[in-house]
């Protein structure tokens, strides 16, 4: 059994508020400060460079990596962290292009994150003529997995509606097909346990600042299954991608395995970070968690739905939902301020969506019922209805 209440006490935050948008980005863990101190003075500080060897800087990615896939249910040598997770989803979707030749045509959904559809856009400009992004309804990516696929580019779990996708069945169909597939993790990683090897993903990407609580700006991660890992091109040929990269070759050979998806100088200060955030999950058990968050989920549902009238946009069937929930009201906006403005924080999501994260390791019933109470009073009383919530900030 797992001890959430153990684990609540390794996060630092606030007094007075209730947070509920660890799906966008996670909390300090208490660790984090000290460790990444050290990192700063002991290492950085003491040791200038020599620290590249003496602290294993540049052995961190794949380390880090590694614990990564603990979560994520890789087996080691399989994953490594740098860069940012649109860059990840451009390195997969151009390797995949590359292991699939004679197909053209990338599979996603409207439901998809912007940037995985941008990153497949931009891709596509450098390529030839004819090769194409087809994105259609995520109700209907399945019937869509046709011959002339090359990759699907699906995010396990829509950010706005918390509805997520069924992995296993839909690798199937895809390898089926004769299709790669790409999962993007942002909203599955580190929200309930992930079997990419067992369920087959061929590349798997994510983030780590947003339920595996690295902080803003942490590193990504990526997963390449080993029967693609030595056969896999790097569109982004960076130094420390190369087989020997002290060797200062002037043509680039690919490192081994995983090694090649690495680009350049990997960011040690926000690896500290992410280390000290990965030790909040030992010994966290991930069933233990998906159980915890459905509950919670369902909790904050019920109590909604009976003190208010939004509406509720994620699915009620808890296989096809990740860790968050999500409601509808035209002035979603507003409300979600006016909560804020109250200590409660989630977030929205254009044109309409109001999102709470559902984030086990330290979140309570009694945070969920505040949330709930919070809200009702809100919009019994119309608080919401000012102009100062109603103004847009540029991060919403
Ligand atoms: C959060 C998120 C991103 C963010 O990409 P960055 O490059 O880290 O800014 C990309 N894709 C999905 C699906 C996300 O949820």
């Amino acid at each position: 059994m797992t001890d959430f209440t153990r684990t609540r006490a390794l996060f630092d935050l606030p007094q007075g508020i209730t947070y509920l948008d660890g799906n966008s980005l996670g909390p300090l863990p208490t660790a984090t400060a000290d460790r990444v101190a050290r990192t700063v003075t002991q290492e950085w500080g003491a040791q200038l460079i020599s620290a590249w060897n003496t602290a294993d800087w540049m052995a961190m990615p794949r380390a880090l990596g590694d614990r990564i896939g603990r979560l994520i249910g890789a087996e080691p040598g399989q994953t490594v962290i740098g860069d940012t997770l649109s860059i990840k989803v451009f390195q997969a979707l151009a390797a995949a292009l590359h292991l699939n030749p004679g197909r053209r045509v990338i599979l996603s959904d409207t439901g998809n994150f912007p940037t995985d559809l941008y990153m497949a856009e931009g891709l596509l400009k450098l390529l030839p003529d004819g090769f194409e992004l087809r994105t259609v309804p995520p109700e209907d990516v399945a019937q869509n997995i046709t011959e002339d696929i090359a990759v699907t580019l699906l995010t396990e779990v829509d950010y706005r509606t918390g509805r997520r996708h069924d992995m296993g069945a839909l690798t199937r169909l895809a390898h089926d097909n004769g299709a790669l597939t790409i999962w993007d993790l942002a909203h599955s990683a580190g929200a309930f346990p992930v079997h990419v090897a067992q369920g087959g993903a061929d590349f798997a990407v994510g983030c780590t600042y947003k339920y595996l609580n690295a902080g803003p700006g942490a590193p990504a991660f990526i997963y390449v299954a080993p029967r693609h890992a030595e056969h896999a091109e790097p569109a982004l040929a960076g130094w420390l991608g190369h087989k020997a990269p002290f060797a200062f070759d002037l043509n680039y050979i690919p490192g081994a395995g995983i090694e090649r998806m690495r680009v350049g100088t990997p960011p040690v200060l926000q690896m500290a970070a992410l280390e000290a955030a990965l030790d909040v999950w030992e010994g966290v058990d991930l069933d233990a968690l998906r159980a915890r968050s459905l509950e919670l989920a369902d909790r904050l549902v019920a109590a909604v739905e009976a003190s208010t009238d939004l509406a509720l946009a994620t699915p009620r069937d808890p296989a096809m939902r990740g860790s968050q929930v999500s409601f509808r009201h035209p002035q979603g906006y507003a409300i979600m301020q006016a909560l804020i403005a109250a200590g409660v924080i989630g977030d929205f999501r254009a044109p309409d969506i109001l999102r709470f994260g559902i984030t086990p390791l330290y979140l309570s019933e009694g945070d969920i019922d505040h949330a709930a109470a919070t809200l009702a009073q809100i919009l019994d009383s119309r608080a919401w209805d000012r102009p100062e919530y109603r103004a847009r900030k540029p991060v919403t």
